[in-house]
């Protein structure tokens, strides 16, 4: 489904540049479900942001089903992201003035499916998360987990190939988390989705087939629950930086003047260097 080689983002802020993503490797498979944990600020949202054609790598290739996303005019990511990709993220991002089902079409009008299919859809895609007598519910009304199954309904009635998750569970206490991350697990057995899961939560990270970490910019493995630990062609050369004391300080990242200082090239996000021409180490 995915196949991404060198992918880089760097941001800008001012005078600072971020390097959120420094060379990630990764395939994922069709029907795979891969879990991305690791402390906060190491790139986590960055990758799935990317992998959903949210935003753009400053370099590297993001193959999406045979297509480079990175290369796609905006357009085209905008009808990819609307077929064949859905989102769950943490906050819900509902619209606070639509009803559940109203909320749940939003996902079928780029799609152009006529108002009646839209809702017969919609409807059906609640029910199929347990929410069949919420329909006219504002999200204001409902619980934080009834909110998130809505949102699962938004993401999934569009049939799409990938559901991409940001801490669905983060907020959410713990019955609700594992209420979610259940339902999350049918959907994904019973659709054939390909599902990529960002949680800081081991226990949750565990029940997927596989478990990527990103630290620092740089995507590792760790174990899974059938077959081997690692996939040798995805692991990262060289070395991932551990952080230091608890692990959950930012990455110590380099401003562009120490950049400059090191003699090493400036990092405008032109797209025109290839990944390798900049090393952070
Ligand atoms: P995580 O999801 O693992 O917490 P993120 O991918 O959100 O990490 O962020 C990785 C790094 O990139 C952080 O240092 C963060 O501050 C920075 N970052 C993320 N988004 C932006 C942005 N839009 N502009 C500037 N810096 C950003
Ligand atoms: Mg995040």
């Amino acid at each position: 489904m995915y196949k991404l080689s060198g992918v880089t983002k760097n941001y800008h802020k001012g005078r600072e540049t971020v390097a959120a993503l420094r060379g990630v490797d990764l395939v994922v498979e069709d029907g795979e479900w891969l879990a991305v944990q690791g402390p906060t600020g190491h790139g986590k949202s960055t990758l799935l942001q990317i992998l959903g054609g949210l935003d753009r790598p400053s370099a590297g290739i993001v193959e999406f089903d045979g297509r480079d996303l990175a290369q796609l005019r905006e357009a085209e990511v905008t009808n990819v992201r609307a077929r064949d990709i859905g989102f769950v993220f943490q906050t819900f991002n509902l619209i606070p003035t639509l009803s559940a089902l109203e909320n749940v079409e939003t996902a079928l009008v780029p799609l152009r499916v006529s108002a009646d299919a839209r809702r017969q859809r919609a409807t059906m895609a609640l029910e199929a998360v347990g929410l069949g007598d919420r329909l006219p519910h504002v999200p204001g009304e409902l619980s934080g987990g009834q909110q998130q199954r809505v949102a699962i309904a938004r993401a999934l009635v569009k049939e799409p190939k990938v559901l991409l998750a940001d801490e669905p569970t983060g907020n959410l206490d713990e019955d609700t988390r594992d209420e979610i991350i259940g339902l999350l697990e049918t959907m994904w057995r019973e659709r054939g989705l390909t599902m990529v899961l960002v949680t800081h939560d081991s226990s949750i990270a565990r029940r997927a087939q596989r478990i990527g970490v990103m630290k620092n910019g740089r995507l590792g493995f760790k174990q899974s629950r059938q077959g081997p630990v690692v996939r040798p062609a995805q692991v990262q050369a060289g070395p991932a930086r551990v952080p230091e004391g608890t692990g959950l300080e930012p990455p110590d990242l380099p401003s562009l003047d120490e950049l400059e200082d090191s003699g090493l090239p400036d990092l405008e996000d032109d797209g025109s260097e290839p990944a390798d021409t900049v090393t952070f180490d």
